[in-house]
């Protein structure tokens, strides 16, 4: 009907076209106010009351306790890699699981700011692999333990996490928040960048205990500090309001798709249809090792570079976009976020066993 590619994009990334077609049916007068949400004060009663239902549905959804605070923070993922040691490390030392190049970045990050020190690192595997409990010692005592939960560009996933007991956990989500339930309780603090899995860019969600805010540096930038965000409910500039608005309406869309486990059993089956797909072929290879797959990012490769090549071009051509694998990373990436459906994955294992009887 809109003649929309298959899009596999790593983020941003595809949205539900419900979702799309209601923020077009806000577009030019949101609920009989006569504006758009991008042309709202912050501060209205219309706009805080999309504001306050965005918190309450995140919160519904994930089972995100009292205990804990949802901030909504410009600057993306990214910035949070700064966020962190500048507002957790309080003079301690923060611990990095360094296993793919996000969790590296933040990890070069941290040490410009104080005592981080690297509790594992995947690049040796060329970040194929998520360490099991016995690769890494976990300290006795830290500020926090700080993980990336899916490794986006590589394609792999925690499938458990650390128990760290009382140090704090802290956990990059963004290409996995939201596509299976979570027990937030075992975390310090969560982040993701919206792109990816639950909407798009311009926002961070930081979900954190509330007992960890208030430990910030000196040197914490004003609108980094957790504290300041959380006294001003992420108001004390203006927030990315359309950002947080779509947030809002994945979120609802999440809920109406049946929650959480529902969007685990539909993700479970599309990850299983793929990777099913590659074991059996003798032309395709995954990347990752079998047991650190990612659920969202299936990472895999043609014999050569070539054919590599060859099958992003072929798969532009049959109406899929964005197979090419990261650019640090090459090879082939398929992104398979809540928003891709079923369908449209069996559109693409049918592509590509196409392309295996072609070329093999
Ligand atoms: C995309 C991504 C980031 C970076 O997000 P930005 O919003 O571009 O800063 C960080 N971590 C992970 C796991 C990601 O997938």
């Amino acid at each position: 009907m809109y003649n929309r590619v298959i899009n596999f994009a790593a983020g941003p990334s595809t949205l539900p076209l419900e979702v799309l077609e209601e923020i077009r049916e806000d577009l030019m007068n949101y609920k009989g106010t006569g504006m758009s949400v991008m042309e709202m004060s912050h501060r209205s009663k219309t706009y805080l009351s999309i504001f306050d239902d965005t918190k309450k549905t995140l919160r519904r959804v994930m089972s995100i306790p009292d205990d804990y605070e949802i901030l909504f923070i410009q600057g993306g993922a990214t910035e949070q890699f700064s966020a962190i040691p500048l507002n957790l490390l309080a003079g301690g030392k923060g611990y990095y699981l360094v296993t793919g190049s996000f969790a590296n970045k933040a990890y070069k990050e941290a040490l410009r700011y104080g005592d981080a020190i690297c509790l594992y690192d995947g690049s040796a595997k060329s970040y194929r692999h998520i360490p099991n409990e016995n690769e890494y010692v976990l300290p006795k005592e830290a500020s926090y333990v700080y993980l990336c939960s899916n490794n986006t560009i590589y394609g792999t996933e925690w499938q458990t996490y650390p128990d760290t007991k009382d140090i704090p956990l802290v956990a990059d989500m963004s290409s996995d928040i939201m596509s299976r339930p979570i027990d937030i309780s075992k975390f310090g603090l969560i982040y993701a960048g919206a792109q990816k899995n639950m909407g798009i860019a311009g926002l961070a969600a930081v979900i954190i205990r509330k007992d960890l805010i208030g430990k910030h540096s000196s040197i914490t930038p004003t609108l980094m500090q957790y504290s300041i965000q959380a006294k001003g409910d992420s108001m004390y500039n203006t927030p990315p309001t359309f950002s947080i608005y779509v947030l809002g309406l994945m979120a609802k869309w999440v809920e109406k798709m049946g929650g959480l486990e529902a969007m685990q059993k539909r993700n479970e089956e599309k990850a299983k249809l793929l990777y099913d797909y590659l074991d059996q072929s003798s032309f395709y290879e995954g990347r990752a090792d079998r047991e650190s797959r990612s659920m969202m990012n299936v990472s895999f490769f043609t014999p050569s570079k070539e054919l590599d090549d060859k099958f992003v071009k072929e798969s532009i051509e049959a109406g899929m976009s964005n197979l090419k694998g990261h650019r640090e990373a090459g090879g082939l990436r398929a992104s398979i976020y809540n928003a891709m459906t079923i369908d449209n994955v069996k559109v693409l294992i049918e592509f590509m066993k196409k392309f295996e009887k072609e070329n093999a």
